[in-house]
C-alpha cells in the first residue's frame, strides 16, 4: 500500500498558503495526499474586477481551488461545501448553512463526513489545524475539531456511516508554525511599523494570539526544496492577492531565496497521535513508523 496524507482545512487556499511546501514535498516523494475543503470560501473578499467575472465569491474561490490542486498534485479533493463562517463572532457565524453554525448546531454531519473520507481515502496520516484553528478562524477551529473526533472513530466498528468499512489511520498531526522564526518575523514587522494584534487584509489577525496558542512540535520538515511548487500554488488565489499582503507567506514570498530557506524552509507540526510524552522534535518525517 503506498504512502497516503489526509489534510483537512476548511478554505479554499488553507492548502497553498499554510501548506503547499509541505504538500508539494509529499506529492514529489510519490506520496497521494487527499484534500478536504470544508467551506466554499464565501466571506474571502475578492477585488472589484473579479465580483464583476463571477456570480458568486465561491466560484472564483473554488476555481483557484482547481488550480491549486492541479498544481499540488491533490488528488482527490473532497469539498464539503458549507458556507464560510467569516473571523469569529460576525453576523456570518450565525449563517444555518456555514460550516460554525452547522458544527455547533448538528456536529454529527460533519463528523460522519470526515469518517466517511477517513474511510473511503484510507490515509495512513492525517493533518489539520491546532486547537487554536491557526489564527481563531471559527471553520479552522470547526474542521480540527471535527477532524480529531473522526480520527479516533473511522476505526471503531460501532460508529456506523452508511457503505463504509471501519478503518483506522495511525497517525494525527496539527500544523503549526516555529515559534522562535515567528517571533523574529513579528518582531520585524513590529519594526516595519505593523501592529502585530491587527494583521492581514482586514486587520483582523492577532499574531500575538496565535503566539499564545503555539503548541510544541514533534516534526520538523525540510520544504526548502519545494519553494516553487508552493509558490505556483499560491499563484492560483488571485482573489486572495495570490497570499501576497495579508498572512505570512506573502511576506516570505518576497523575501530573498537564502533568508526565506532560513524563515520558512522548515515546516513544524505537533504530533497528537501517536501522543509523545516529551516537547521536544524527534521526526523529519510524517509517515516514520506508518505500516
Ligand atoms: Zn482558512
Amino acid at each position: 500500500m503506498g504512502k497516503r496524507l489526509l489534510i483537512a482545512y476548511a478554505h479554499p487556499d488553507d492548502e497553498s498558503f499554510g501548506s503547499g511546501g509541505l504538500i508539494a514535498k509529499y506529492v514529489a516523494e510519490g506520496a497521494q495526499v487527499g484534500y478536504i475543503c470544508a467551506t466554499n470560501g464565501d466571506m474571502g473578499t475578492i477585488p472589484l474586477a473579479m465580483r464583476e467575472q463571477y456570480s458568486e465569491v465561491s466560484e472564483v474561490r473554488l476555481a483557484e481551488l482547481d488550480c491549486a490542486a492541479q498544481v499540488l498534485g491533490l488528488d482527490p479533493v473532497y469539498r464539503f461545501g458549507y458556507k464560510d463562517s467569516g473571523m469569529m463572532n460576525s453576523a456570518s457565524n450565525q449563517d444555518p448553512d456555514s460550516l460554525w453554525y452547522g458544527w455547533q448546531n448538528h456536529p454529527e454531519t460533519l463528523l460522519k463526513r470526515v469518517v466517511d473520507v477517513i474511510r473511503d481515502f484510507k490515509p495512513q496520516v492525517v493533518v489539520t489545524f491546532n486547537r487554536y484553528g491557526g489564527y481563531g478562524h471559527p471553520d479552522h477551529i470547526a474542521i480540527q475539531q471535527a477532524t480529531t473526533e473522526a480520527f479516533a472513530l473511522a476505526g471503531d466498528a460501532s460508529y456506523l456511516v452508511e457503505g463504509t468499512q471501519p478503518y483506522a489511520p495511525q497517525k494525527l498531526y496539527y500544523a503549526s508554525i516555529p515559534g522562535r522564526m515567528l517571533k523574529l518575523y513579528l518582531r520585524w514587522m513590529t519594526l516595519r511599523g505593523h501592529d502585530i494584534r491587527h494583521m492581514g487584509v482586514n486587520k483582523d489577525l492577532d499574531y500575538q494570539a496565535v503566539i499564545d496558542h503555539l503548541e510544541p512540535i514533534h516534526t520538523m520538515i525540510d520544504v526548502g526544496a519545494h519553494f516553487d511548487t508552493w509558490d505556483r500554488a499560491a499563484d492560483c488565489h488571485v482573489s486572495q492577492g495570490r497570499g501576497r499582503g495579508s498572512g505570512t507567506r506573502g511576506y516570505l514570498a518576497s523575501l530573498p531565496k537564502p533568508i526565506r530557506r532560513l524563515v520558512s524552509g522548515k515546516y513544524g507540526l505537533t504530533r497528537i497521535h501517536p501522543q509523545p510524552d516529551h516537547d521536544r522534535i524527534d521526526e523529519n518525517d510524517i509517515f516514520v513508523g506508518a505500516r
